[in-house]
């Protein structure tokens, strides 16, 4: 037989006892259900918390998506932006190139690459990130181009000031380049340079940067100086009165070397000049 309880109920305005019986069946369904009850209401409880925290985390993370849309909106537009200069920059490279008459050279650099339209439709970060792996790219081969012009120009200056250019003294034209009858034999010969009528003393002038090679007196050219321009050029300047330049210094274009005057084999005062190129005697009247 179950086992029973009571409960004495005592009220306070009678002396009237009143007493219940209980089984403990319906104590144990009474405890099991207040367990029950309040395992429910510390979960419905819970619950309503954490969903008001991730409510709360879901509008804090819908506002911090929508900032960083923004700013990949933007980014996008700038990298727009540096492929639009990206592109006039290479415009610009090019039109030098074409002005420097360098066509031929930077076509071993790949100029364009690609373009960003794609990236405008599609907001990801990885297409942004592509987009920047891009762009380093072609900055550093606008970099090397541009390098490339760079050397190339230096180049051409250096070339340009050390090609022989102008007159080396100033005065008269007494006899060219080429054939001629010597004025000591009267025979034939080669005349290998221009020789230039002046006075003693008028100031010689190198025609191209250089390095004096050679400052010496000999028979037929009197006192005479030798600049070495690299490239192949050669000037050489003979009959002076005086030297000025020593051997081994640089010169420039324009720097006073010598003197005129009537030394060696010469029949008045004047400067033989003669222009070398690759050890070949050239015609000097096409570069003054
Ligand atoms: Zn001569």
């Amino acid at each position: 037989m179950a086992k029973r309880f009571s409960i004495i109920v005592i009220p306070e305005s009678s002396n009237r006892v009143k007493r219940l019986q209980v089984s403990s069946g319906i104590i144990k369904s009474a405890v099991c259900g207040g367990v029950i009850v309040s395992a429910l209401f510390a979960f419905f409880t819970y619950s309503y918390f954490s969903y008001s925290v991730d409510h709360n985390e879901l509008q804090r993370l819908r506002v911090v998506t929508s900032q960083q849309r923004q700013t990949l909106h933007g980014l996008v537009a700038d990298l727009d932006e540096v492929q639009q200069q990206m592109y006039s920059l290479q415009e610009t490279e090019a039109r030098v190139m074409q002005l420097a008459k360098l066509e031929n050279v930077p076509k071993e650099i790949p100029i364009a690459i690609g373009g960003i339209a794609e990236v405008s439709s599609s907001l990801e970060v990885d297409s942004v990130q592509r987009q920047i792996n891009k762009l380093q790219v072609e900055i550093e081969l606008r970099r090397q181009s541009q390098e490339g012009v760079r050397n190339l120009l230096n180049d051409q200056v250096s070339l340009h000031r050390a090609t022989p250019k102008g007159w080396p003294t100033k005065g008269w034209v007494t006899s060219y380049f080429g054939m001629r009858e010597s004025p000591f034999t009267g025979k034939r010969v080669m005349h290998e340079g221009l020789d230039i009528a002046a006075n003693i003393g008028t100031p010689v002038f190198a025609t191209a940067d250089g390095v004096v090679a050679r400052v010496k007196y000999s028979a037929g050219y009197g006192k005479m100086i030798i600049i070495d321009h690299g490239y192949g050029y050669r000037t050489i300047f003979g009959h002076n009165s005086k030297i000025v330049a020593k051997a081994g210094h640089r010169v420039k274009r324009g720097d006073l070397i010598a003197k005129v005057g009537n030394t060696g084999k010469s029949t008045g005062s004047h400067l033989h000049y003669e222009l070398q190129l690759n050890g070949v005697p050239i015609d000097p009247r096409k570069t003054l």
